[in-house]
């Protein structure tokens, strides 16, 4: 991995900055987004630092399945009866941002496809 494993996401972690955290279990966190782009834009992250979805292995098959059920958790308890997306953005090209690897939910209102 070329990034620091050290973001602005290890220190909501830690409590060092606030966030508004929604969910939270010994392995995920979940936290609204400081800049949403839906009625519902809501970040689930492992508390492992992976910097991005590349950067997963196959001793994170467990890690990376419990995640996708923490989305479906977080949703339901968001309201979000009606759908909702789900986007890992990886890397440069992907629109990638802060290189601690997370799923933004994003709902409560119709999302387009394709996304730009
Ligand atoms: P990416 O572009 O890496 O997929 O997404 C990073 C997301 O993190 C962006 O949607 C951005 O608004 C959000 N974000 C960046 N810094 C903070 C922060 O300090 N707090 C919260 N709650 N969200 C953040």
């Amino acid at each position: 991995m070329g990034e620091t494993t050290e973001t602005i996401f290890s220190k909501i972690i830690r409590r060092e900055i606030p966030a508004d955290i929604v969910y939270e279990d010994d392995l995920t966190l979940a936290f609204k987004d400081i800049n949403p782009q839906a009625p519902v834009h809501i970040l689930v992250i492992p508390k492992k630092p992976i910097p991005k979805l590349d950067d997963a292995e196959s001793d994170d098959a467990a890690l990376m399945g419990h995640l996708l059920l923490t989305v479906k958790h977080v949703a339901q308890q968001a309201g979000l009866k009606n759908g909702y997306r789900v986007v890992i953005n990886t890397g440069d090209d992907g629109g990638q941002t802060v290189y601690h690897m997370h799923l933004h939910i994003m709902g409560g209102r119709h999302m387009k496809w394709p996304p730009g």
